[in-house]
């Protein structure tokens, strides 16, 4: 009785000590590098980190060229740039690939016009693909075509917006599209889109260049090109916009 209580004890032993041989240690399944660079971010989540590009600090638009590369035409006043009729678009003189970018805006406080005449700009990444920016508060248009929305490409989850007259913000992620030698399309853009702390687009793959009319098409590009806020005749407003390159 003694040996059988003596082998089976070994047994248990032996068993534990084997299980114990192979299990994994915690150690193993840590990864130590690379270590992600120190980042002093803003002391309120609008507020740039410390490794932002700014785009404009409220002061002037010396980022900035209108569609024809002189000094943009738009109202630069109280730390806000405004568009002004007629002035046309502006772009960054800096071309970008993937990045994250934060904007604020704000739409006319006096309601004029309905639908897409309503507070309409838009942001567009690579000069080529729309984030609109419109007042849709209160604002029927079509839901493809709404604030929050990839023009005609993709609906906002939901409606996000603040009253006309008070500032928005955008926190935007853009993974840029990669083109082969010929021009073909390898891998598509994608657009994830935070309104005012919202999430709207979440991860949406971006199905060509911005078009009002017709179905969205990919056409080569170079791998970095300048970020466009849209004029469309519209008084909408912007400020404290930054970018980091991804
Ligand atoms: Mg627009």
């Amino acid at each position: 009785m003694k040996k059988v209580f003596a082998t089976t004890t070994c047994i248990i032993i032996l068993l534990f000590a084997t299980i114990t041989c192979f299990a994994q240690k915690p150690e193993e399944t840590e990864v130590w590098e690379p270590e992600p660079i120190v980042v002093t971010p803003g002391t309120s989540s609008h507020q740039a980190p410390s490794d932002a590009i700014i785009l404009f600090d409220g002061s002037n638009l010396s980022q900035w060229v209108d569609s024809a590369g002189n000094n943009p035409q738009w109202k630069v006043k109280d730390g806000i740039a405004t568009v002004v009729k007629g002035a046309g678009e502006i772009k960054t003189k800096a071309g970008f690939g993937s990045v994250q970018l934060h904007v604020e805006w704000r739409t006319p406080s006096e309601i004029e016009g309905e639908g897409q005449g309503r507070g309409n700009s838009g942001i567009f990444f690579q000069d080529n693909y729309e984030v609109q920016v419109l007042d849709s508060y209160n604002n029927r248009t079509y839901s493809n075509g709404q604030a929050g929305s990839i023009y005609k490409q993709h609906i906002p989850l939901v409606n996000a917006s603040r009253p006309p007259g008070e500032w928005q913000t955008y926190d935007i992620i853009f993974k840029a599209p990669s083109f082969d030698a010929n021009g073909k399309l390898i891998k598509a853009a994608y657009l994830t889109v935070i309104h005012n702390g919202v999430l709207v687009q979440d991860h949406v793959e971006v199905k060509g260049s911005t078009v009002y009319e017709g179905q969205p098409e990919y056409q080569a590009h170079n791998e970095k090109m300048p970020l466009q806020l849209q004029e469309h005749t519209n008084p909408v407003s912007y400020r404290n916009i930054w970018i980091r390159e991804l």
